[in-house]
């Protein structure tokens, strides 16, 4: 089992602002918001990055991008939003569990 922070939140051992949930995905509020929506959208299954995903998963990550639509929705960003996964550490990613990050609420600048 994933011993990274996501899989314990997963597996309920660690706390998290939880925002949607089933039995594939689940998706909480960032700890560290860089917007007034930012949300993590996270698959149960233990995928270390996206460049692991295989066509086994590619229904699991329509269904993460399915419920990012819902959840900007939700969350009233239909106008504008952006969803993103930092791909290894160069880039960025920090907690090697794949997750999308759903980022909005305020005009976003360019892409750094
Ligand atoms: P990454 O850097 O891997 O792309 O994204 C990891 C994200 O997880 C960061 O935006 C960070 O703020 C967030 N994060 C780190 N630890 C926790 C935590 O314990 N709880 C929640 N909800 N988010 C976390």
């Amino acid at each position: 089992m994933s011993d990274t922070i996501f899989g314990k939140i997963i597996r309920g051992e660690l706390p998290a602002d939880k925002v949607f949930e089933n039995e594939n995905i689940v998706a909480i509020k960032d700890i560290h918001p860089v917007a007034p929506v930012h949300l993590l959208i996270i698959p149960k299954k233990e995928i270390p990055d996206l460049q692991s995903v295989t066509p086994a998963d590619f229904a699991l990550i329509g269904e993460m991008v399915s419920v990012a639509q819902q959840l900007a929705e939700r969350f009233g960003v239909i106008e504008g939003y952006r969803l993103l996964t930092n791909n290894g550490s160069p880039a960025g990613q920090t907690i090697f569990h794949l997750h999308f990050h759903l980022i909005g609420g305020r005009t976003l600048g360019p892409m750094a």
